[in-house]
Protein backbone atom coordinates (compact mmCIF):
# COMPACT_ATOMS: atom_id res chain seq x y z
CA UNK A 1 0.00 0.00 0.00
CA UNK A 2 2.60 2.49 -1.32
CA UNK A 3 1.51 6.54 -1.49
CA UNK A 4 5.16 6.98 -2.79
CA UNK A 5 4.93 10.72 -4.70
CA UNK A 6 1.41 11.18 -3.34
CA UNK A 7 1.00 14.33 -1.26
CA UNK A 8 -1.31 14.35 2.34
CA UNK A 9 -2.98 17.13 4.05
CA UNK A 10 -4.36 16.17 7.79
CA UNK A 11 -6.48 18.75 9.90
CA UNK A 12 -5.89 18.43 12.96
CA UNK A 13 -2.55 16.45 12.44
CA UNK A 14 -0.51 18.22 15.47
CA UNK A 15 -2.45 15.47 18.21
CA UNK A 16 -4.39 12.67 18.90
CA UNK A 17 -6.14 10.45 15.92
CA UNK A 18 -4.86 13.24 13.77
CA UNK A 19 -0.98 13.09 14.43
CA UNK A 20 -1.13 8.97 14.34
CA UNK A 21 -2.78 9.39 10.69
CA UNK A 22 -0.40 12.01 9.62
CA UNK A 23 2.79 9.77 10.69
CA UNK A 24 0.74 6.43 8.82
CA UNK A 25 0.65 8.02 5.26
CA UNK A 26 4.25 9.45 6.06
CA UNK A 27 5.45 5.61 6.66
CA UNK A 28 3.17 4.70 3.52
CA UNK A 29 5.74 7.49 1.48
CA UNK A 30 3.43 10.37 1.37
CA UNK A 31 4.64 13.52 1.76
CA UNK A 32 2.13 15.18 4.90
CA UNK A 33 1.20 18.52 5.22
CA UNK A 34 0.04 18.77 8.92
CA UNK A 35 -2.53 21.39 10.03
CA UNK A 36 -2.89 22.49 13.32
CA UNK A 37 -4.78 25.64 14.62
CA UNK A 38 -3.45 26.42 18.86
CA UNK A 39 -0.40 24.34 19.47
CA UNK A 40 2.92 24.79 17.10
CA UNK A 41 4.74 22.67 19.78
CA UNK A 42 2.50 19.46 19.12
CA UNK A 43 2.95 20.37 15.28
CA UNK A 44 6.68 20.43 15.20
CA UNK A 45 7.08 17.15 17.19
CA UNK A 46 4.88 15.53 14.08
CA UNK A 47 7.39 17.31 11.67
CA UNK A 48 10.13 15.87 13.35
CA UNK A 49 8.94 12.31 14.13
CA UNK A 50 8.14 12.17 9.96
CA UNK A 51 11.95 13.34 9.74
CA UNK A 52 13.30 10.87 12.06
CA UNK A 53 11.62 8.01 9.96
CA UNK A 54 12.83 9.40 6.82
CA UNK A 55 9.88 11.10 5.57
CA UNK A 56 8.66 14.69 5.13
CA UNK A 57 6.08 16.55 6.89
CA UNK A 58 5.84 20.41 7.21
CA UNK A 59 3.04 22.15 9.30
CA UNK A 60 0.64 24.48 8.19
CA UNK A 61 -1.73 26.93 10.91
CA UNK A 62 -5.51 27.44 9.81
CA UNK A 63 -8.24 27.73 11.43
CA UNK A 64 -10.94 25.24 9.51
CA UNK A 65 -13.91 26.97 9.74
CA UNK A 66 -12.12 30.50 8.45
CA UNK A 67 -12.85 29.93 4.61
CA UNK A 68 -10.48 32.42 3.65
CA UNK A 69 -7.21 31.06 5.81
CA UNK A 70 -8.33 27.16 4.30
CA UNK A 71 -8.24 28.55 0.64
CA UNK A 72 -4.72 30.75 0.99
CA UNK A 73 -3.43 28.17 3.39
CA UNK A 74 -4.48 25.12 0.70
CA UNK A 75 -3.08 27.25 -2.13
CA UNK A 76 -0.04 27.22 -0.54
CA UNK A 77 0.29 23.54 0.10
CA UNK A 78 0.02 23.15 -3.17
CA UNK A 79 2.40 25.96 -4.49
CA UNK A 80 4.62 23.92 -1.93
CA UNK A 81 4.38 20.69 -3.29
CA UNK A 82 2.81 21.34 -6.39
CA UNK A 83 -0.36 18.74 -5.90
CA UNK A 84 -2.45 17.72 -3.30
CA UNK A 85 -3.77 13.49 -3.39
CA UNK A 86 -4.99 13.48 -0.56
CA UNK A 87 -7.25 14.78 2.57
CA UNK A 88 -8.01 13.78 5.75
CA UNK A 89 -10.39 15.99 7.37
CA UNK A 90 -10.15 14.95 11.25
CA UNK A 91 -9.79 18.52 12.74
CA UNK A 92 -12.68 18.25 15.40
CA UNK A 93 -13.57 19.73 19.22
CA UNK A 94 -16.44 19.07 21.64
CA UNK A 95 -18.61 21.51 23.49
CA UNK A 96 -20.98 19.06 25.41
CA UNK A 97 -23.87 20.72 27.15
CA UNK A 98 -27.76 19.39 27.00
CA UNK A 99 -29.44 20.72 25.03
CA UNK A 100 -31.56 23.19 27.09
CA UNK A 101 -28.30 24.52 28.42
CA UNK A 102 -26.09 24.72 25.85
CA UNK A 103 -25.05 28.29 24.37
CA UNK A 104 -25.59 29.35 20.98
CA UNK A 105 -21.75 29.63 20.35
CA UNK A 106 -21.19 26.39 21.38
CA UNK A 107 -23.66 25.26 18.64
CA UNK A 108 -21.81 27.73 16.04
CA UNK A 109 -17.88 26.46 17.32
CA UNK A 110 -19.06 22.64 16.94
CA UNK A 111 -20.85 23.11 13.40
CA UNK A 112 -18.11 25.20 12.29
CA UNK A 113 -14.66 23.43 13.06
CA UNK A 114 -16.54 19.81 12.55
CA UNK A 115 -18.61 20.16 9.81
CA UNK A 116 -17.97 23.63 8.04
CA UNK A 117 -14.49 22.95 8.35
CA UNK A 118 -14.55 19.66 6.30
CA UNK A 119 -16.94 21.39 3.17
CA UNK A 120 -14.19 24.37 3.36
CA UNK A 121 -11.39 22.00 2.98
CA UNK A 122 -13.26 19.56 0.47
CA UNK A 123 -14.08 22.97 -2.01
CA UNK A 124 -10.60 24.05 -1.78
CA UNK A 125 -9.06 20.89 -3.19
CA UNK A 126 -11.55 19.62 -5.66
CA UNK A 127 -10.58 21.59 -8.27
CA UNK A 128 -6.80 20.47 -8.07
CA UNK A 129 -7.98 17.00 -7.43
CA UNK A 130 -10.33 17.10 -10.76
CA UNK A 131 -7.57 18.21 -12.43
CA UNK A 132 -5.55 15.42 -11.67
CA UNK A 133 -8.19 12.93 -11.80
CA UNK A 134 -7.42 11.44 -8.98
CA UNK A 135 -8.08 11.98 -4.86
CA UNK A 136 -8.61 10.43 -2.27
CA UNK A 137 -10.79 12.66 0.52
CA UNK A 138 -11.55 10.84 4.14
CA UNK A 139 -13.46 12.40 7.04
CA UNK A 140 -13.04 11.38 10.29
CA UNK A 141 -16.85 11.11 11.63
CA UNK A 142 -17.48 9.42 14.88
CA UNK A 143 -19.88 6.58 16.32
CA UNK A 144 -21.94 9.60 17.95
CA UNK A 145 -22.90 10.92 14.31
CA UNK A 146 -24.57 7.39 14.20
CA UNK A 147 -25.96 7.02 17.53
CA UNK A 148 -26.96 10.34 18.85
CA UNK A 149 -25.35 11.15 22.58
CA UNK A 150 -27.16 13.00 25.31
CA UNK A 151 -25.46 16.29 25.66
CA UNK A 152 -23.89 16.18 22.78
CA UNK A 153 -26.45 17.63 20.13
CA UNK A 154 -24.34 19.51 18.80
CA UNK A 155 -21.20 17.11 17.97
CA UNK A 156 -24.15 14.34 16.79
CA UNK A 157 -25.30 16.54 14.47
CA UNK A 158 -21.77 17.81 13.23
CA UNK A 159 -21.30 14.34 12.62
CA UNK A 160 -24.14 13.08 11.31
CA UNK A 161 -23.90 15.90 9.05
CA UNK A 162 -20.69 14.61 7.89
CA UNK A 163 -22.32 11.61 6.80
CA UNK A 164 -24.88 13.42 4.26
CA UNK A 165 -21.52 15.39 3.01
CA UNK A 166 -19.95 12.29 2.39
CA UNK A 167 -22.02 10.29 0.14
CA UNK A 168 -22.89 13.36 -1.90
CA UNK A 169 -19.95 14.75 -2.61
CA UNK A 170 -18.77 11.09 -3.35
CA UNK A 171 -21.22 11.20 -6.18
CA UNK A 172 -20.01 14.39 -7.53
CA UNK A 173 -16.61 12.99 -8.00
CA UNK A 174 -16.17 9.79 -8.40
CA UNK A 175 -16.56 9.68 -12.19
CA UNK A 176 -12.61 11.75 -11.62
CA UNK A 177 -11.36 8.80 -9.73
CA UNK A 178 -11.69 10.43 -6.60
CA UNK A 179 -13.35 8.61 -3.55
CA UNK A 180 -14.61 10.16 -0.60
CA UNK A 181 -15.23 8.19 2.64
CA UNK A 182 -15.75 8.61 6.31
CA UNK A 183 -14.05 7.06 9.57
CA UNK A 184 -16.26 6.75 12.49
CA UNK A 185 -14.26 5.98 15.54
CA UNK A 186 -15.85 4.83 18.76
CA UNK A 187 -13.97 5.82 21.95
CA UNK A 188 -10.28 6.51 21.10
CA UNK A 189 -7.66 7.03 23.97
CA UNK A 190 -6.29 10.91 23.09
CA UNK A 191 -6.63 14.37 24.45
CA UNK A 192 -10.26 14.62 23.93
CA UNK A 193 -11.52 11.53 25.58
CA UNK A 194 -8.37 11.32 28.36
CA UNK A 195 -10.40 13.57 31.29
CA UNK A 196 -13.56 11.88 31.31
CA UNK A 197 -14.79 11.26 34.49
CA UNK A 198 -14.03 7.41 35.85
CA UNK A 199 -17.83 6.22 35.84
CA UNK A 200 -19.05 7.56 32.26
CA UNK A 201 -15.48 5.81 31.24
CA UNK A 202 -16.55 2.63 32.81
CA UNK A 203 -20.25 3.35 31.27
CA UNK A 204 -18.47 3.52 28.04
CA UNK A 205 -16.46 0.38 28.66
CA UNK A 206 -19.73 -1.32 29.45
CA UNK A 207 -21.31 -0.72 26.24
CA UNK A 208 -18.35 -1.68 23.89
CA UNK A 209 -17.93 -5.64 23.09
CA UNK A 210 -14.74 -5.39 23.30
CA UNK A 211 -13.94 -3.86 26.87
CA UNK A 212 -11.29 -1.60 25.81
CA UNK A 213 -11.17 1.83 24.48
CA UNK A 214 -9.47 2.06 21.07
CA UNK A 215 -5.61 3.83 20.03
CA UNK A 216 -5.13 6.55 17.41
CA UNK A 217 -3.11 3.80 15.78
CA UNK A 218 -6.31 1.90 14.85
CA UNK A 219 -8.25 4.54 13.46
CA UNK A 220 -5.33 5.52 11.20
CA UNK A 221 -5.30 1.98 9.99
CA UNK A 222 -8.52 2.26 8.55
CA UNK A 223 -7.61 5.91 6.82
CA UNK A 224 -4.38 4.25 5.61
CA UNK A 225 -6.90 1.65 3.63
CA UNK A 226 -9.74 3.85 2.07
CA UNK A 227 -6.16 6.14 0.67
CA UNK A 228 -4.80 3.51 -1.02
CA UNK A 229 -5.23 1.71 -4.19
CA UNK A 230 -6.71 -1.33 -2.43
CA UNK A 231 -9.82 1.24 -1.91
CA UNK A 232 -10.01 2.61 -5.78
CA UNK A 233 -13.58 0.97 -6.15
CA UNK A 234 -14.91 1.92 -2.51
CA UNK A 235 -16.77 5.38 -2.16
CA UNK A 236 -19.08 7.02 -0.13
CA UNK A 237 -18.35 4.52 2.58
CA UNK A 238 -18.11 4.24 6.13
CA UNK A 239 -15.91 2.39 8.52
CA UNK A 240 -16.73 1.68 11.72
CA UNK A 241 -13.39 1.46 14.24
CA UNK A 242 -15.42 1.06 18.12
CA UNK A 243 -14.34 -2.31 19.41
CA UNK A 244 -18.28 -3.11 18.34
CA UNK A 245 -20.14 -0.31 19.70
CA UNK A 246 -21.62 0.23 16.67
CA UNK A 247 -22.16 -2.05 13.44
CA UNK A 248 -23.54 0.04 10.93
P1 LIG B 1 -7.67 15.95 19.90
O1 LIG B 1 -8.40 16.92 20.75
O2 LIG B 1 -6.68 15.03 20.52
O3 LIG B 1 -6.94 16.74 18.68
C1 LIG B 1 -7.66 17.65 17.91
C2 LIG B 1 -6.82 18.15 16.77
O4 LIG B 1 -7.62 19.03 15.98
C3 LIG B 1 -5.60 18.95 17.21
O5 LIG B 1 -4.55 18.68 16.31
C4 LIG B 1 -6.08 20.39 17.08
O6 LIG B 1 -5.03 21.33 16.85
C5 LIG B 1 -6.96 20.29 15.87
N1 LIG B 1 -7.97 21.34 15.76
C6 LIG B 1 -8.97 21.63 16.63
N2 LIG B 1 -9.71 22.64 16.18
C7 LIG B 1 -9.16 23.02 14.98
C8 LIG B 1 -9.47 24.02 14.03
N3 LIG B 1 -10.49 24.88 14.20
N4 LIG B 1 -8.69 24.13 12.92
C9 LIG B 1 -7.65 23.29 12.73
N5 LIG B 1 -7.31 22.32 13.61
C10 LIG B 1 -8.06 22.19 14.72
O7 LIG B 1 -8.81 15.11 19.14
P2 LIG B 1 -8.85 13.58 18.67
O8 LIG B 1 -7.57 13.19 18.08
O9 LIG B 1 -9.42 12.79 19.77
O10 LIG B 1 -9.99 13.67 17.56
C11 LIG B 1 -9.68 13.80 16.18
C12 LIG B 1 -10.96 13.61 15.38
O11 LIG B 1 -11.52 12.32 15.69
C13 LIG B 1 -12.04 14.64 15.69
O12 LIG B 1 -12.75 14.95 14.51
C14 LIG B 1 -12.95 13.89 16.65
O13 LIG B 1 -14.26 14.40 16.64
C15 LIG B 1 -12.87 12.48 16.10
N6 LIG B 1 -13.22 11.46 17.06
C16 LIG B 1 -12.51 11.27 18.20
C17 LIG B 1 -12.87 10.27 19.09
C18 LIG B 1 -12.14 10.01 20.35
O14 LIG B 1 -12.63 9.15 21.12
N7 LIG B 1 -11.02 10.64 20.63
C19 LIG B 1 -14.03 9.41 18.82
C20 LIG B 1 -14.70 9.70 17.58
C21 LIG B 1 -14.30 10.68 16.74
P3 LIG B 1 -4.20 22.05 18.06
O15 LIG B 1 -3.23 21.00 18.57
O16 LIG B 1 -3.50 23.18 17.42
O17 LIG B 1 -5.21 22.43 19.08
Amino acid sequence: MSLDGKIALVTGGSRGIGRAIALRLAEMGAKVAINYVSNPDAAQEVVGAIAAMGGEGRHYKFDVADTSAVNDSIAKIIEDYGRLDILVNNAGITRDGLLMKMKEENWDQVLDTNLKGAFNCIKAVTRPMMKQRWGRIVNISSVIGFLGNAGQANYAAAKAGLTGLTRSIARELASRSITVNGVAPGYIDTDMTRDLAEEVRAKVLGEIPMRSMGSAEDVAGAVAYLVSEDARYITGQFIHVNGGMFMG
